[in-house]
């Protein structure tokens, strides 16, 4: 959709800051997020920035330079977009449990995220 890369950063980012930041470039977008906190927490930072990223594409707008602090709308859409990636790859994971179709699925995205988070 976006059509360009979105790179993922860990970084010890400090303690007082956000946790994520956004960087859009010319041709990528890089998502750097809080590396001292649980796997739970660094997918949900993850999807949040991919949220304002799928956000700003729904409303035309591209995001330039480094973004922390958003508007509370903003903040909210992201939150929402976040949330519901999160519900989705949840109940998508739970089914494929119920089913036994574990096997191909095992290197999707989804995995990678929710292996992760489903433990806390
Ligand atoms: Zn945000």
């Amino acid at each position: 959709m976006l059509g360009r890369p979105i790179t993922l950063m860990e970084w010890e980012l400090p303690a007082d800051g956000p946790f994520g930041v956004l960087i859009s470039r010319d041709d990528e977008d890089v998502i750097v997020y809080q590396a001292t906190t649980t796997k739970a927490h660094q997918a949900h930072i993850v999807l949040h920035e991919v949220g304002h990223l799928i956000a700003f594409a729904f409303d035309g707008r591209r995001p330039s330079g480094e973004h922390s602090c958003y508007s509370d709308e903003d903040e909210r859409d992201a939150e929402v977009i976040a949330s519901t990636i999160m519900d989705q790859a949840i109940s998508m994971r739970r089914r494929v449990r119920t089913h036994k179709l574990d096997d191909p699925f095992q290197h999707s995205v989804y995995n990678s995220l929710v292996l992760t988070s489903e433990a806390a």
